[in-house]
């Protein structure tokens, strides 16, 4: 049976004494955030929460000889919904501290951190992504957030993903059901059923409205870099197109997709798919590996 440990019951002298090579370390990343009338601020940290628990008991059933020792949540994130009750951390500042962590942590000795994460803000995950790959290129220590492989998945409709979770395109998490929609409602559902409150039966859908201003422009150039062959770039750019004619249409509609669609059993699909990726990934981590993924927009670092 793994071990699950919490840093902050530990004394500094047991902290010292775990095996650097048999520990992992898990935290939680995400915002405080505007999500819809029917689901709490936290619904991003909760989604992680569960998430982290599910790998935890499977990695204690199948990885005998290992520790994981759980930090605190980092309850920070960059580009949450622009409404009031979000709370903004600029992308600098979230990479500044993800990197000074995974440096301190690398001093100790300690080879991974992996976060849990539900959140597909553009600079968020460039922020995450910048202070990993400075971690793996100065410390060899591993800041490894799956979340980032599995959003990209769900916004380009992946075969794999598709065919994990049996969801349809606009139920996935995808850009019409991007934000507290069919997929974020689904896996409060499965997490946290408490937490949903009732109105979210009563929703109306809620689509990507029309491109206008800089939302429109980005669209045209996603356009023009598709007819270039230039499909990666293209799709991701048309992606953001769709983010910015959202936020960007006021009022905002605090929701994207269709809350009144979502099931528990949908969310449970999503988390097992989550729970499968990361475990994937984990075992790569253990192999000494750093199976760093590029996030969505990558050629835009520089705006992180
Ligand atoms: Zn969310």
């Amino acid at each position: 049976m793994a071990r699950i440990l919490k840093y902050m019951d530990l004394t500094y002298k047991e902290l010292s004494q775990l095996p650097r090579d048999k520990t992992l370390l898990f935290s939680v990343v995400g915002p405080l955030e505007v999500h819809g009338p029917h689901l709490p601020l936290g619904t991003d940290v909760m989604i992680a929460l569960e998430a982290m628990k599910r790998v935890e008991e499977r990695l204690a059933e199948e990885k005998p000889g290992l520790t994981i020792v759980e930090l605190p949540p980092i309850v920070l994130g960059s580009d949450p919904l622009p409404l009031p009750g979000s709370i903004e951390i600029s992308s600098k500042h979230l990479s500044g501290a993800l990197y000074d962590m995974a440096a301190s942590l690398a001093k100790q000795g300690f080879r991974a951190l992996i976060l849990f994460d539900n959140h597909g803000g553009p600079r968020h995950q460039l922020a995450i992504y910048k202070a990993s790959r400075k971690a793996w290129k100065k410390h060899r220590f591993c800041l490894l957030d799956p979340f980032i492989t599995l959003f990209k998945m769900m916004v380009k409709h992946h075969p794999r993903l598709m065919e994990l979770t049996g969801l349809p395109p606009g139920r996935c998490g995808d850009d019409p059901d991007m934000h507290a929609g069919t997929n974020e409602t689904s896996l409060v559902l499965a997490s946290h059923p408490d937490k949903v409150r009732p109105i979210y039966r009563e929703l109306k859908p809620s689509r990507i409205p029309p491109h206008r201003g800089s939302a429109k422009l980005i669209l045209r150039i996603a356009g023009l870099l598709d007819r270039l062959g230039l499909k990666e770039a293209a799709s991701d750019l048309a992606h953001l197109a769709n983010t910015l004619a959202w936020v960007n249409t006021k009022p905002i509609t605090p929701y994207l997709g269709s809350p009144a669609q979502a099931t528990g059993e949908a969310g449970e699909k999503m988390l097992k798919a989550a729970v499968q990726l990361t475990l994937e990934a984990i075992s790569q981590v253990l192999e000494g590996e750093c199976p760093l993924d590029k996030p969505l927009l990558s050629f835009l670092s520089f705006l992180a």
